[in-house]
C-alpha cells in the first residue's frame, strides 16, 4: 500500500519552521518579488526561500497580510485568468481549438507579473463561468498519481483507488456529452468521495462546446466550503452583486483524469484506427517542471523571517504558481508522460 502521509506530505504545512536555526545562512534565499520565481524554481533540496512581502497585492479584498480571509482571494477576491472562448456555437465548432492550446495563448498573452486566482472560462450553453485553481488541478494530479501508483502494486489496496463508470458515449449524447460517476480516495482518512461529472466530451461527440460545459456534483467536499456563490462589486457603480459560478476542487479534476484515462482505453479498443485517442482536457495537464515547482512552493518556501516562519497559504501558492507558468506556458502546461511516471518525492523537504 502507498502511504498516503507520506505521498500528500505537502498537505500538512501548518508547522512555523525557523531557518535561522537548522540552516547556514548560505541556504537561505529572500528574494525580492522580481525574482522570486527564478529564486524558488532554483532552490536546491537543502535550500529553503524566505519572503517577506505580501503576495496578496493592496486593495484586494483581504488586504496586504491576508490572514483568516485568505481562501476569498482564491473563490472570489482574486481574479481568475480568462482562457478565451468563441462567443457562438458555430464559431466554436469552426474554430476546432482545444483548451490546451487556449491556455497556453492565454498565459503567453498574460502580464509575467501576473496576479491570478485559477483560471476562469465561459460555457455558451449554461451562460455561467467555470473556475478551478492551479493549485487544485495539482493536487488533483497527485491523488490521480497515487491511484495509479497503487494500482500497479501486486496486492493493490481498492480503497486507495480511483473507480470510474461512465456512462452515455453514443451518438444520441454528442451535444450534451457523457456523465460518469467516480469513487475518489480521501487523502487525510479512509473514506471516499462519490464525484459525478456532467458534460464530459467524448471521442465523436461535439468536443468543442461540450468541453466548456463539464460540470460535477460533489458538495461533501471540505474544498468546496468557500463556495460557488460570492460578492462582485462593480468598479463603475459600486454596487455588490451575487455571481455564481461552477466551481472544480481536486477531486473533480482527478474524477476527470480517471474517466478521461478510461475513454483513451475504450478507444483503444473499440478503434485502434483513431489517431487521436485522449479527449480534450478542460484542466491543465501539468509537466514535471511544474509539479516541482509546486513541492517548491509548499516545502521550501516560507512567509516570515529567517528566524520564524511559516509555510506560504494556498492563495500565496496559486500566486507565484500563476507568475510560474506565464513565464513559460509550453514548458510548464503540455504534459508528455503520464502522470504516474512523474517524481512526486524529488523534494525533500529540509524543514521534516
Ligand atoms: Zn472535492
Amino acid at each position: 500500500m502507498v502511504s498516503k502521509k507520506t505521498f500528500f506530505k505537502g498537505l500538512n504545512r501548518s508547522r512555523r519552521f525557523h531557518p535561522s536555526r537548522t540552516l547556514a545562512p548560505s541556504k537561505i534565499f529572500q528574494p525580492s518579488p522580481r525574482v522570486s520565481t527564478e529564486v524558488i524554481e532554483n532552490l536546491k533540496p537543502d535550500e529553503v526561500a524566505v519572503i517577506d512581502y505580501s503576495l496578496v497585492p493592496y486593495g484586494s479584498r483581504e488586504g496586504p497580510d491576508a490572514t483568516d480571509k485568505t481562501p476569498m482571494f482564491l473563490k472570489g477576491g482574486g481574479t481568475p485568468l480568462e482562457i478565451r472562448t468563441e462567443t457562438s456555437f458555430e464559431a466554436a465548432r469552426e474554430a476546432k481549438k482545444g483548451p490546451t492550446r487556449r491556455r497556453i495563448e492565454s498565459y503567453e498573452e498574460a502580464d509575467q507579473d501576473l496576479i491570478a486566482s485559477g483560471i476562469t472560462w465561459y460555457c455558451l450553453r449554461d451562460k455561467t463561468w467555470r473556475r478551478v485553481t492551479n493549485n487544485d488541478v495539482l493536487e488533483g494530479h497527485e491523488i490521480f498519481a497515487f491511484s495509479e501508483l497503487e494500482s500497479q502494486l501486486r496486492q493493490p489496496t481498492k480503497k486507495n483507488m480511483i473507480h470510474s463508470r461512465v456512462y452515455g458515449i453514443d451518438r444520441d449524447n454528442r451535444e450534451v456529452g457523457a456523465v460518469a460517476t467516480v469513487q475518489i480516495p480521501s487523502r487525510s482518512t479512509d473514506q471516499s468521495y462519490r464525484v459525478k461529472l456532467h458534460g464530459i466530451p467524448f471521442l465523436g461527440s461535439d468536443e468543442h462546446i461540450v468541453w466548456q460545459s463539464l460540470k460535477s456534483d460533489h458538495s461533501d467536499c471540505g474544498s468546496k466550503d468557500f463556495g460557488d456563490v460570492y460578492w462582485k462589486r462593480n468598479p463603475q457603480t459600486g454596487r455588490r452583486r451575487k455571481q455564481r459560478d461552477v466551481v472544480f476542487c481536486p477531486h473533480d479534476v482527478a474524477a476527470y483524469l480517471a474517466v478521461s484515462q478510461a475513454e483513451r482505453i475504450r478507444v483503444m479498443e473499440n478503434s485502434p484506427q483513431v489517431k487521436r485517442k485522449i479527449t480534450l482536457q478542460p484542466f491543465p495537464l501539468f509537466t514535471q517542471r511544474t509539479v516541482d515547482m509546486w513541492n517548491k512552493l509548499r516545502t521550501q518556501t516560507f512567509f516570515g523571517h529567517p528566524d520564524s516562519a511559516r509555510p506560504l497559504k494556498d492563495h500565496e501558492i496559486e500566486i507565484e504558481l500563476g507568475r510560474f507558468l506565464s513565464r513559460n506556458p509550453e514548458g510548464t502546461m503540455y504534459a508528455d508522460r503520464r502522470l504516474r511516471d512523474y517524481d512526486w518525492n524529488k523534494n525533500t523537504p529540509v524543514t521534516s
